[in-house]
């Protein structure tokens, strides 16, 4: 079974789109002690292929001056345990510079990164979308997680991780 984690700045829709692909199944929660606290790892699935999807939450109950530590934080911990990062923005919002502090960590090291953009139901999400190229970390994956559109396309860009 292959792990993807879920990593972005509060507010981009993580929780969501967790939820959604945990669903109402059995959960597996394995408590990681140390750098991140809370870090939930649960059996997940999407269009029927399975995975553990784990929750990097706990990144968000750090004290709002230790960006650097939460980076960190999201480095050791969650990356590492990875096998591919979904790194959401808010494409209604569209890219912010905390947005781009994720970004320039995420380059600089090796698990494989998805670029997706969340609340992209309707159209008030183009912008975001098209501005999420300049990452230069791959094609967005433009998604709803509140609505659930884009699974289909969510499902291709993880599948060559499985
Ligand atoms: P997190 O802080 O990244 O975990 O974000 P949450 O999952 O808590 O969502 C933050 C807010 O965005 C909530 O009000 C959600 O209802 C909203 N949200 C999440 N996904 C979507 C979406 O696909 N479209 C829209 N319009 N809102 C969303
Ligand atoms: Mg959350």
């Amino acid at each position: 079974m292959f792990t993807v984690a879920i990593i972005g700045r509060p507010n981009v829709g993580k929780s969501t789109l967790f939820n959604r692909l945990v669903g109402r199944r059995e959960a597996i929660v394995h408590d990681f002690p140390g750098v991140t606290r809370d870090r939930k790892e649960r059996k997940a699935s999407l269009l029927g292929l399975e995975f553990l999807v784990i929750d990097t939450a706990g990144l968000e109950e750090a004290e709002p001056d230790s960006l650097a530590a939460r980076m960190s934080a999201m480095t050791l911990g969650s990356l590492a345990q990875a096998d591919v990062v979904l790194f959401l923005i808010d494409a209604r919002a569209g890219v912010t510079p905390m947005d781009e502090h994720f970004a320039d960590v995420l380059r600089k090291q090796p698990t494989p990164v998805v670029v997706v953009a969340n609340k992209c139901e309707g159209k008030a999400g183009e912008p975001g979308l098209l501005e999420a190229y300049a990452f230069g970390l791959g094609e967005p994956v433009g998604i709803s997680a509140e609505h659930g559109t884009g699974m289909g396309d969510l499902l291709e860009a993880l599948l060559p991780f499985a």
